[in-house]
């Protein structure tokens, strides 16, 4: 059966899209630790990070590292983390995270934003991409 994030990127389901090539996409978390809170995601649907080929996981840095510095411009914070679990979903995916403290990278405290705070947040990263 295909992940949610399959049906994210094939349009299935809804998300708040940040940047998207041909072969990776980044969204919005929908249960963000901080604000502009994003995933980067292969479009290729492997579980586990490691498993991807070279080729794939490189790309997924590269990818990520661009959405990263757009992120940095757009949400004012001591620095953009990076974090991978892969628990909930078991699909590859690169948490990127805007950090002021350690607690932030923690998924114990989680924000609540409105359906246009996510949007509004989208549009701005997209934008500084
Ligand atoms: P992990 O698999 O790395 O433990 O966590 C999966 C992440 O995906 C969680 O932070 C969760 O909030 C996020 N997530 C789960 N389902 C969806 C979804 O349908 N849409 C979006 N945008 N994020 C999701």
């Amino acid at each position: 059966m295909a992940s949610i994030f399959t049906k994210i990127i094939n349009r299935e389901i809804p998300a708040n899209i940040v940047a998207e090539d041909d072969n990776f996409i980044a969204f919005l978390d929908i249960n963000p630790n901080a604000k502009g809170h994003t995933l980067c995601v292969p479009k290729k649907e492997v579980n586990k990070i490691f498993d991807l080929d070279e080729e794939t996981y490189n790309g997924l840095m590269t990818f990520s590292r661009k959405v990263a510095l757009a992120l940095r411009k757009t949400i004012p914070c001591e620095r953009i983390g990076m974090s991978v679990i892969g628990l909930e979903v078991p699909h590859v995916h690169v948490h990127l995270i805007p950090l002021n403290r350690m607690a932030d990278i923690q998924f114990k405290k989680k924000i609540s934003l409105t359906n246009e705070e996510f949007e509004e947040v989208a549009k701005a990263i997209s934008e500084n991409l």
